[in-house]
């Protein structure tokens, strides 16, 4: 009987370290994935500063005019944050209401124009 009972606490314990070990390689899934995306993003920052430094120097165009521009882009999805973000969506033909991630109107199915980026 308490053999039984000490075999039960040993089953017990090792669930319960598997778990925790399956926990652990999820974190470590996890914190991979976060760096892969810093990575990703430095990356992308450092080809954007390139990208507008070759424009300004080529086309002299300012800061000012990526200020604005930025500002009223931001602005197209109804919502000044500092990006772009999903949001409502009037279809101009059937005149409903979807969101934007999407891409096209969720009722009648019309392919709503895309932006080049993002
Ligand atoms: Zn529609």
């Amino acid at each position: 009987m308490s053999m039984m009972w000490l075999g039960g606490l040993a089953d017990h314990s090792m669930q319960a370290s598997s778990a925790a070990s399956a926990a652990q390689q999820q974190v470590h899934g996890v914190a991979r994935s976060v760096k892969d995306l810093e990575h990703h993003v430095a990356r992308l920052s450092l080809l954007n500063q390139a990208l507008w430094e070759l424009l300004r120097e080529k086309l002299g165009v300012t800061d000012a005019d990526l200020e604005r521009l930025a500002s009223e882009i931001d602005l197209r999805d109804g919502v000044q944050d500092g990006c772009i973000t999903s949001g409502p969506l009037q279809c101009p033909r059937c005149q409903r209401v979807s969101n934007s991630k999407h891409w096209k109107c969720l009722y009648c199915g019309l392919e709503f124009e895309k932006p080049v980026m993002g």
